[in-house]
């Protein structure tokens, strides 16, 4: 493409080639005459193709037609979406949000993932961690909850885990913001703040039509996080997701939100701690000898561990020459029996989960399926 390039067809090139690069987010940030492009591609931004000469404008505007926003409105953050249609005839949901920047209005288009849960079995659980989780989701009455930071994987893991369960003997209830995947033979609610529906309510509705497993999307606010505790104690399984660095930092959370420890721990809970890391790319990574200082480095508290083939990141076409092609998940499972909690809500000592994130981050780099530096980047605890 070169400036004479007409805007739409720049506009309708770039979503597409975004998507087949496995991009999640386009980012359109306004500069002083031009416009930057940016794609993020598993969870980093890389630049995209540069859109043609003082085209700023009519790309923005571009943009906010296609997504029914109101163009003469540029002072005032807006959201909308469209679909974009695919040449293999399929379509994909694009979300599109502005934002008012001192240098104009910066649009970002969220391209959602094709509607599809992954099975459990894909996430990246370690054998004995599957089989855990398995366990606690055939419980009739109980929490899972999954915890990370932003971006760390935690909507995907619980549409698994709803996916999971024999949705067709069972009532499946969802409150969710926003729905991100429509799953058949479960009962899922959006919510509204226009109509008032916000968490509470909506638990509170769901809760008197007979569920036997409810999925709430996030706790949030305390009223949330207490219905769904008292649920999980009457007879339900509740999985939910709350947004925290790991197990004992949801455990602070939860009681600083108000929850009582004890309702906590007698939901016996199954915590879920996770990450998400970038799998490096099958087409150019290279082995790498790695020395006995740089795995202690990256906390490892053994020697050189002898069935490990690592390797290193390279780049090449097929990754967009990142050295990485997609993330696999990693994970701490910490279940909470009767008595793990005392009255101040903190953990009894002798409570340790094994593997670690970290230790389970590095079976992943002993399997050649991660780099060390991506570890040491993304798991801090
Ligand atoms: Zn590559």
């Amino acid at each position: 493409m070169d400036d004479s390039t007409p805007i739409t067809e720049y506009l309708l090139s770039m979503v597409e080639a975004a998507i087949l690069a496995r991009a999640s987010d386009i980012h359109l940030e306004p500069e002083e005459r031009q416009c930057r492009v940016r794609w993020r591609i598993d969870g980093c931004l890389l630049d995209g193709p540069r859109p043609p000469l003082d085209g700023r404008d009519r790309l923005i505007s571009s943009v906010k037609i296609m997504a029914q926003l109101d163009i003469a409105e540029k002072r005032r953050p807006q959201d909308g979406r469209f679909d974009f249609p695919l040449s293999d005839g399929t379509l994909r949901d694009i979300r599109v949000s502005s934002l008012p920047t001192i240098r104009g209005e910066k649009l970002v288009l969220r391209i959602m993932a094709p509607a599809q849960a992954l099975p459990l079995a894909a996430l990246g659980l370690e054998t004995a961690q599957l089989a855990h989780l398995q366990r606690a989701l055939a419980r009739p009455h109980g929490m899972v909850l999954m915890t990370g930071p932003t971006g760390s994987g935690k909507t995907t893991s619980l549409y698994a885990c709803l996916q999971s369960l024999p949705l067709d003997g069972i009532n499946v209830c969802s409150v969710e913001d926003p729905v991100e995947i429509a799953l058949s033979g479960a009962n899922q609610v959006a919510v509204c703040e226009k109509s008032q529906l916000d968490f509470p309510n909506a638990l509170r509705a769901l809760l008197r039509q007979d569920p036997d497993v409810i999925m709430v999307g996030e706790m949030r606010d305390g009223v949330t996080a207490d219905i769904a505790v008292k649920a999980a104690q009457t007879g339900h399984l509740v999985l939910s997701s709350v947004h925290t660095s790991g197990a004992r930092a949801t455990l602070a959370r939860l009681i600083n939100m108000g929850v009582a420890p004890f309702n906590l721990s007698s939901a016996q809970p199954l915590i879920v701690s996770q990450r998400l890391l970038r799998r490096l790319c099958r087409y150019c990574r290279r082995p790498v000898c790695l020395t006995l200082s740089a795995w202690r480095g990256a906390g490892w508290d053994d020697g050189v561990p002898e069935a490990a083939s690592p390797y290193e990141a390279h780049g090449c076409a097929e990754c967009q020459h990142t050295g990485y092609r997609g993330r696999l998940g990693v994970f701490e499972l910490l279940p909470l029996a009767e008595n793990a909690l005392n009255a101040r809500g903190e953990l009894n000592p002798g409570l340790v989960c094994q593997p670690t994130l970290r230790q389970a981050a590095l079976a992943k780099v002993m399997q050649g399926e991660t780099s060390l530096s991506e570890v040491s980047a993304v798991v801090m605890d």
